[in-house]
């Protein structure tokens, strides 16, 4: 059965990369009827941040992405926190010893020091690895005595991997095949001396117990895949089938997106607000630009992805059909905050009205506006809304239908208001008057038919018309919004503009 799991560290938010991985993991499992997990891998007690697993938690139901097992969905495989499965790491990593495949080591940090500072004098990379390992000071160099004899009175320590020396046959999902010189590999510290597993044991031994099948995560873990398949070979375990997703590229395709990018060019790199909370610092997302979840999803799906098809507008369910890991590209995918915007676009136009409606109607309550009734905000977002992007674009697309405009447009008003303006319009206040179907064409016949029987330019009365009534020369029809604002305050609005 297939069982993907999502493993975030709660170090801070999560930005869209780290939701993208989150997705395509969610896809991969709905498609397959498989289960979704979520892991926090929180053994690095110095990077824990307060607050970063429930933003994370929050995001993934915001984007309507829930977890099938994970803190708060006990399963069979729990706890679902590292830091609560903290007792069962040490005895595997005392099992690779046993098995010959890692090493006590006792160096101390001033060793390893100095060793870095000689391999630096002479220009290169000091790695702890088969070359070396033998001149430190470990259970490979020392009698087993003497190791007893440390670790009973107390030594710090460290256990080490020790990979077989090998050429190493891998297979990436998206990648495909890949081979590494495992001599390359340094013998990475699998315990730590604070009695905690490294990142790399960690992940391995839960992958393992929780019986994940494909291990679905971004790229920056491709060099760590070596390292996990000789662990599991070391193990003597089935190892999951890897995908490594590429990663998301600034908007000029020029190096990974990082949180400056959507600081410097105006939008969000995560799903929902975020405070930091030593510095406070506040940092926008998603949700709050007035970014749709389905928006989201659809964006995150096409970094990276691709259906091999013109579509682009997909739901979660459409996306949940047509995904598949042979479809991932291994090339970067450049985030387009544009694009992101189009994708925004075609999801709102999309809502019903009275979904934008209320979202409307909370926006002009807060702001104080008196908006009549529900209804009447519905049909004006009908009206207005193939031109919006965001809830937020309705006050301007539209507010004239709720308060009449407080100032005119200068443009707009040097080009419409002639003359002999005044003295036409308040002869177009006594048919509106005398009109007696008050509907959008009832108001249009009155006019039109007053204006054809003048001999006059349709300009002449329609421009200024509009003017008054929206304080510019934009927005739907405008016996529409005439009609819609009622008679007399149409009336009233051209008064004002008169006067
Ligand atoms: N804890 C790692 C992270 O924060 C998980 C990497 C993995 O999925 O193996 O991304």
């Amino acid at each position: 059965p297939v069982r993907v799991r999502f493993a975030p560290s709660p170090t801070g938010p999560l930005h869209i990369g780290g939701v993208r991985t989150a997705l395509f993991n969610y896809l991969f499992a709905k498609k397959h009827n498989g289960i979704f997990v979520l892991r926090i891998e929180d053994t690095d007690q110095n990077r824990y941040v307060e607050g970063a697993e429930d933003y994370i938690i929050d995001a993934l139901n915001w984007c309507h992405i829930p977890y099938d097992e994970g803190p708060g969905k006990e399963g069979d495989c729990g706890p679902y926190r590292q830091s609560e499965r903290k007792s069962m790491y040490k005895q595997y990593a005392l099992d690779l010893i046993e098995k010959g495949a890692a090493y006590y080591a006792f160096d101390t940090a001033q060793e390893l020091q100095t060793a870095r500072e000689n391999a630096e004098a002479k220009k290169e990379t000091f790695i702890y690895n088969h070359n070396n390992r033998n001149d430190f000071t470990n259970s490979l160099t020392l009698t087993s005595s003497e190791v007893e004899e440390r670790i009973a009175r107390g030594d710090d320590y460290v256990i080490r991997f020790k990979p077989e020396l090998k050429t190493l046959h891998m297979f990436d999902e998206i990648r495909k095949g890949i081979e590494i010189d495992t001599s390359l590999i340094d013998d990475k510290v699998l315990f730590k001396s604070d009695g905690m597993p490294t990142y790399h044991l960690a992940n391995v031994v839960d992958d393992h117990d929780m019986k994940i099948s494909h291990v679905i995560r971004g790229e920056e873990w491709l060099p760590s895949m070596a390292l996990h398949v000789l662990l599991y070979e070391s193990f003597g375990w089935e190892r999951p089938k890897f995908a490594h997703l590429p990663l998301i590229l600034k908007p000029t395709g020029k190096g990974k997106l990082s949180k400056r990018d959507g600081d410097k060019m105006g939008f969000s790199v995560f799903p929902l607000e975020w405070k930091d909370p030593k510095s406070g610092e506040l940092s926008t997302g998603f949700k709050q630009d007035g970014f749709l979840p389905e928006t989201m999803i659809n964006i995150l799906a096409f970094l990276g992805w691709n259906p091999g098809t013109e579509q682009e507008i997909f739901s979660l369910e459409e996306l949940v059909q047509a995904f598949s890991l042979e479809k991932v590209n291994s090339s970067g995918a450049k985030y387009d905050p544009e694009k992101a915007k189009w994708f925004q676009q075609q999801w709102y136009v999309a809502q019903d009205d009275a979904v934008i409606g209320a979202a409307f109607a909370k926006a002009l309550e807060e702001k104080g506006i008196d908006y009549g009734s529900q209804e009447y905000v519905n049909i004006v977002c009908g009206l207005v809304k193939e031109r919006a992007v965001f809830t937020e674009d309705l006050f301007e697309l539209a507010g004239f239908f709720f308060t009449a405009p407080d100032s005119y447009d200068e443009k707009a008003a040097k080009k419409a208001w002639k003359d002999d303006t005044t003295s036409i319009m308040t002869d177009v206040i006594k048919i509106i008057e005398d009109c007696t179907d008050d509907s959008a064409t009832g108001l249009s016949n009155a006019i039109k038919g007053w204006i054809t029987s003048q001999e006059m330019g349709f300009g002449k009365v329609m421009m200024p018309l509009r003017l008054s009534l929206v304080g510019s020369l934009m927005g739907p029809d405008v016996f529409e919004i005439a009609s819609m604002i009622g008679k007399n305050e149409t009336i009233a609005r051209i008064q004002h503009a008169i006067e």
